[in-house]
């Protein structure tokens, strides 16, 4: 069936539904169309139900946290109505680096050696001065981009840290946080992340300002299934797998 729009977007995850929920805002006569592979909305945001003590409760297998300093994100969950409320964090923690002894801890320091922690301050500090040089809207172009995109995380991590604690430590740290192994990932790329969240304590910690801060009620998916009921539904088709783009050039 053939349909004349004025707009068509590839993707129903968030950045997809967002622009069309963003143009439909500004002008609502503009005949919009979103073009979404699988079966449903959402993309990288899966929100699962889960059986709880008192019913149902709701479990973000994708992206799931936000914070009060990630505006963006932060003022599209207020206009849709979502709440939030706070990662629970407290109590005892546990830590195991490799086939060590696993050893409980209660403060935000982990159970390392003095040497490692200090060599994890070092770091944090090189760190930080690096990421002042990144413009995250064009990261290539701060002094040393080139070279920081060229050199992997992992040869960062080992140019940087002298102490295997602080080493194994981070390393998995940052695996959880991005997703990535260290070797997969250019510093540039990790300098940028920590460049945008406002510093490395940011990115990794958990207060409400920072990346691990705060949770969605009833989970991250309803940010793209509202917004694609807000455009109307039948502006959104599922199971529609774009193969090909074209650009022609119009000259008038
Ligand atoms: C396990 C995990 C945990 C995460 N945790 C967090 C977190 O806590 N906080 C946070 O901010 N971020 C987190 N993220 C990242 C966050 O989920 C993503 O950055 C965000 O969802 C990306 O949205 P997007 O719309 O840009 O891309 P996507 O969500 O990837 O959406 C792209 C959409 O396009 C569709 N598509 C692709 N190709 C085509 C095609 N050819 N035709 C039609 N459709 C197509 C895909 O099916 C998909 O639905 C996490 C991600 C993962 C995987």
């Amino acid at each position: 069936m053939e349909k004349q729009v004025d707009v068509v977007i590839v993707g129903g995850g968030i950045s997809g539904l967002s622009a069309a929920y963003h143009l439909h805002k500004k002008d609502p006569s503009l005949q919009i169309c979103v073009l979404e592979a699988n079966d449903r909305v959402g993309g990288r945001t899966l929100t699962v139900p889960l059986k709880s003590k008192d019913g149902t409760d709701y479990w973000d297998l994708g992206g799931q946290w936000v914070s009060t300093s990630q505006t963006a994100i932060w003022n599209l969950l207020k206009e849709l109505g979502l709440e939030t409320y706070p990662q629970f964090h407290t109590g005892t923690k546990f830590m195991q680096i490799e086939g060590a002894q696993v050893k409980s801890y209660r403060s935000d320091i982990p159970p390392l050696s003095f040497l490692a922690l200090i060599d994890m301050q070092l770091f944090t500090m090189k760190v930080e001065r690096l990421r002042k040089t990144i413009d995250s809207k064009d990261p290539y172009k701060c002094q040393r981009g080139k070279e920081l995109d060229s050199k992997s995380l992992e040869t960062f991590l080992k140019e940087s840290l002298w102490t295997t604690g602080a080493y194994k430590l981070l390393e998995i740290v940052l695996r959880t946080d991005t997703g990535l192994d260290p070797s997969q990932m250019s510093t540039l790329s990790f300098l940028d992340g920590v460049a945008s969240a406002g510093g490395l304590d940011n990115l990794l910690g958990m207060e409400e300002n920072q990346a691990q801060g705060l949770k969605v009620k009833g989970g991250t998916q309803q940010i793209s299934q509202i917004m694609a009921k807000k455009i109307g539904l039948e502006n959104v088709l599922l199971e529609h797998p774009v193969d090909e783009i074209i650009q022609v050039s119009v000259y008038v």
